[in-house]
């Protein structure tokens, strides 16, 4: 007899992706929403001497890149139900009990699980910048010259499809409480949001501090957007700093927009 829950029957799988697409999608518009309206919205000038490009966007950008955005959120929300479902047949290391490992493991796996998708993805990246791939692939995300927060999701479907896929591969060997897994993809959206801002929101001197210069931000990100050939990192500057792929030009325009800022 069919369980309840049972997602490998179709009508709960279909359930299962608009659920999880709707959770995204709402996810998207909530924090793209709110910095779009607290830094363009509301007192844009409060902002000016922060903006990275002082060029404002050209008309249009926005409808397009929340058009793709909410593609990539029917991808993510089927990557969603791909992995309840997996979590019901036991293929993923997914637990239930947070006692299991621990309150001090949940910090611990969200830290793990973002460092092995920051591998996973600066490497994609790189390839995703090789002529053939990129004309089909990573174009649309470069079509907005300057970011906005509507540009997080922006992304061709092929792109989000090859985006999503690491989550499932890191469940299959990373053990993650549910709760740790929802922290970590609105800590996704949420840095995806602050870098393609194009206002410079840390605070002067973040470019030279111990835990800052490891950490990317909208000058690192909007630098990408601009220079194409630097910074392809997603969190962390770890592998642009070593594989000397970070832009000769980000610290100087860090300093720029922070100490002139009011
Ligand atoms: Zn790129
Ligand atoms: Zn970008």
């Amino acid at each position: 007899m069919l369980k309840a829950t049972d997602f490998s029957h179709p009508s709960l799988f279909i359930l299962a992706i608009v659920i999880c697409s709707a959770v995204v999608i709402f996810r998207y518009l909530l924090v793209a929403g709110t910095f779009y309206l607290f830094f363009y919205g509301w007192n844009p000038q409060r902002w000016a001497s922060r903006k990275i490009n002082p060029k404002p966007h050209p008309p249009g950008q926005y409808r397009k890149e929340i058009i793709w955005s909410l593609v990539t959120s029917l991808i993510f929300g089927l990557t969603g139900a791909v992995m309840a479902l997996g979590w019901q047949k036991g293929i993923f290391k997914i637990y239930e009990d947070i006692n299991h490992f621990g309150l001090w493991y949940l910090p611990v796996s969200i830290l793990i699980a973002m460092l092995l998708q920051e591998t996973y993805y600066y490497w994609l990246h790189r390839l995703m910048h090789h002529k053939q791939l990129y004309r089909i692939v990573h174009r649309v995300h470069h079509d907005s010259h300057i970011a906005s927060p509507w540009t997080s999701f922006s992304f061709h479907p092929l792109e989000a499809l090859l985006q999503a896929i690491i989550f499932p591969v890191i469940l299959l060997f990373l053990p993650m409480h549910p709760a740790a897994i929802v922290v970590y993809l609105t800590i996704m959206t949420i840095t995806s949001a602050i870098n393609h801002l194009d206002v410079e929101i840390y605070p002067a001197g973040f470019e030279k501090h111990p835990v800052g210069k490891w950490m990317i931000g909208a000058t690192h990100h909007s630098l990408h957007h601009k220079q194409f050939r630097y910074n392809y990192g997603l969190y962390f500057t770890c592998w642009d700093k070593w594989m000397k792929t970070e832009s000769p030009l980000y610290k100087k325009l860090f300093s720029e927009k922070t100490n002139k800022a009011s």
